[in-house]
C-alpha cells in the first residue's frame, strides 16, 4: 500500500477558507489504494484505475438507424416519387449480405449493416418504412419512395459513436451506470478499479447507546455512526464498524492504536472540541500527529485531521448536522483522493431563494433547504426553520444545501443562490 507523506495535514492552525482546505488536500493527498479487476456487474460507483481504450469502432460497420429501405440517394428523384425494385433483405446480426445495385432498394431493419454495392460503395440512405409504400407482387416487391429525403439520412457511420483507439473512460473517474455500459460496449468483461479504502469507524461519547437497546436517563442513540457508515459505503469504502468508545483517554488511545494496522483510514465522531471530556484529540496526538482545521464555515466545528502512526485520521464533530456538512465538503474529497479518484467538485445548481437571510462576512455558510416548484416553472429553495447544528431531522427534511459564499452578508428573497443537492454528493 502506498503511504502518505509524513504530517500531510499540517497547516499552521490558521482559520481556513473552504477553498484553501480543498487546495491543501489536492496538494498533499495521494492515493493509498491499489488496483483490482472487477466484473462489470460489480463496477458501479467504483473508481476506475486504468484508462479504457477501445479496441473497436462503434458501430463496427455502417448500419441502419430505422426499419425501412436502403437506397442510393443518387437514384431518387428530388421532385417526385421514385419506384424501385426491392432485391434483398438484411436483418440485424445477419452475416452474409446481399449485393446492392444502382436503381434498386434493399429491405433493411434497425441495426442491420448496410449492404455493399458496386466497387464497395453501397446504399448511402435509408427511407423509413412509415414513409414508403410497397407495391407489386409480394414475391418481387417494389417500393415507392417520396421525394425530399436527405443524402445519408438514417444511415449510421462506422465509428460515429467510438473510434478504435480512443479513450472512452479515464483513470480516476467514478463509474456510473452508463460508464459500465460503455465498458461493455467496447467488449470488456472486467475493468481495473481502485481497491476499496478500508475505513475503521468509531463514535465517541459516554452518552451514546446502540440503537435497539434501552435508553436510560442522560443517554441518546448513536446516529452519527450510521450516517457516516452510509456516507462511506456510498463512496465505495469498505467500512469496519468499530462501535462506540467511552470518554476515556486510555480506552480511545488503545482502540485507535489497535485499529491502525488493519485500515487505510480511521474516522471518529465527537470528542474533538476543547471540552474536558474530549479525549480523541489527546489520544491521536499521543499516537501520531493531529491538526485541528478551523474552517471558516457554518455550521461547523473544528475538524481534526491527522495520522495515527502512518494511517490518516479524521475526527468529525459530534453534532449530527456538522458531521454531514463537514463530511460532504472536506472528507468526501479527501476520501476520493485517497482512492485515486479525480476530485470532481460536485455540481451546484442556481435556484431562487424563497427567504431573506443575514450572514457573517468571510465565512461560507450552508443552509438546509427544500426545493419547491414556483410559478415561473423554476425551483425555489425554502430554508428549514431550525438552524441548530444538532437537528438531524432538518437534514432529513431537506433536499440539499444552499451554499452562501464568503463575501455575502445579506440575501434577499428572489435572489439566485447555489444549491447542492444531496443526490450529487451523498453517494
Ligand atoms: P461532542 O463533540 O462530543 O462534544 O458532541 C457534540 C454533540 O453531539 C453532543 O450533543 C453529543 O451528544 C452529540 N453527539 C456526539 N456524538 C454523537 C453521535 N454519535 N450520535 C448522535 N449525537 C452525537
Ligand atoms: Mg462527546
Amino acid at each position: 500500500m502506498a503511504q502518505l507523506s509524513d504530517d500531510c495535514f499540517a497547516h499552521g492552525g490558521r482559520l481556513m477558507r473552504v477553498d484553501e482546505a480543498r487546495k491543501l488536500l489536492a496538494e498533499t493527498i495521494s492515493p493509498v489504494t491499489s488496483g483490482e479487476p472487477v466484473e462489470l456487474h460489480h463496477a458501479l460507483g467504483r473508481i476506475l484505475a486504468e484508462d479504457l481504450v477501445s479496441p473497436v469502432d462503434i458501430p463496427p460497420a455502417p448500419n441502419s438507424a430505422v426499419d425501412g429501405y436502403a437506397v442510393f440517394h443518387a437514384d431518387l428523384d428530388p421532385e417526385k416519387d421514385t419506384r424501385l425494385p426491392v432485391i434483398g433483405r438484411v436483418t440485424a446480426g445477419q452475416r452474409d449480405l446481399p449485393a446492392a445495385r444502382r436503381g434498386t432498394a434493399i429491405r433493411i431493419f434497425t441495426g442491420a449493416r448496410l449492404p455493399p454495392g458496386p466497387q464497395g460503395a453501397g446504399p448511402d440512405t435509408v427511407m423509413m418504412q412509415e414513409d414508403c409504400a410497397e407495391d407489386g407482387d409480394p414475391e418481387a416487391p417494389w417500393v415507392v419512395i417520396k421525394p425530399g429525403i436527405k443524402k445519408g439520412a438514417n444511415a449510421r457511420k462506422a465509428g460515429e459513436d467510438v473510434i478504435k483507439g480512443s479513450t472512452v473512460l479515464s483513470h480516476g473517474q467514478r463509474l456510473r451506470p452508463q460508464d459500465v455500459g460503455q465498458a461493455a460496449a467496447v467488449g470488456r468483461r472486467e475493468v481495473t478499479v481502485s481497491t476499496r479504502l478500508k475505513v475503521g469507524l468509531f463514535s465517541t461519547g459516554d452518552e451514546l447507546r446502540e440503537p435497539g437497546t434501552p435508553l436510560e436517563a442522560g443517554a441518546i442513540y448513536d446516529s452519527n455512526r450510521y450516517t457516516i457508515h452510509a456516507l462511506l459505503t456510498g463512496l465505495g469504502c469498505a467500512v469496519d464498524d468499530l462501535g462506540i468508545l467511552p470518554d476515556r483517554l486510555d480506552v480511545v488511545q488503545q482502540a485507535l492504536d489497535a485499529a491502525k494496522g488493519r485500515h487505510d483510514l480511521l474516522v471518529t465522531s465527537g470528542g474533538v472540541s476543547v471540552g474536558e471530556e474530549d479525549h480523541v484529540k489527546a489520544a491521536v496526538e499521543a499516537l501520531g500527529k493531529l491538526h485541528l482545521w478551523r474552517l471558516a464555515v457554518k455550521p461547523g466545528r473544528p475538524i481534526a485531521l491527522g495520522q495515527v502512526g502512518r494511517i490518516p485520521f479524521v475526527g468529525l464533530p459530534g453534532n449530527p448536522v456538522a458531521v454531514v456538512v463537514t463530511f460532504l465538503t472536506i472528507v468526501r474529497p479527501l476520501i476520493l483522493r485517497l482512492m485515486g479518484g479525480r476530485d470532481v467538485p460536485p455540481h451546484t445548481f442556481r435556484v431562487r431563494a424563497g427567504f431573506d437571510h443575514k450572514k457573517k462576512k468571510d465565512r461560507r455558510e450552508w443552509l438546509r433547504a427544500r426545493l419547491v416548484g414556483d410559478t415561473s416553472g423554476g425551483l425555489t429553495a425554502e430554508k428549514f426553520p431550525h438552524e441548530g447544528a444538532g437537528i438531524l431531522s432538518s437534514l432529513v427534511a431537506a433536499d440539499g444545501l444552499i451554499e452562501l459564499p464568503e463575501d455575502l452578508t445579506r440575501l434577499e428573497a428572489g435572489a439566485m443562490v447555489d444549491f447542492l443537492p444531496f443526490s450529487e454528493v451523498a453517494q
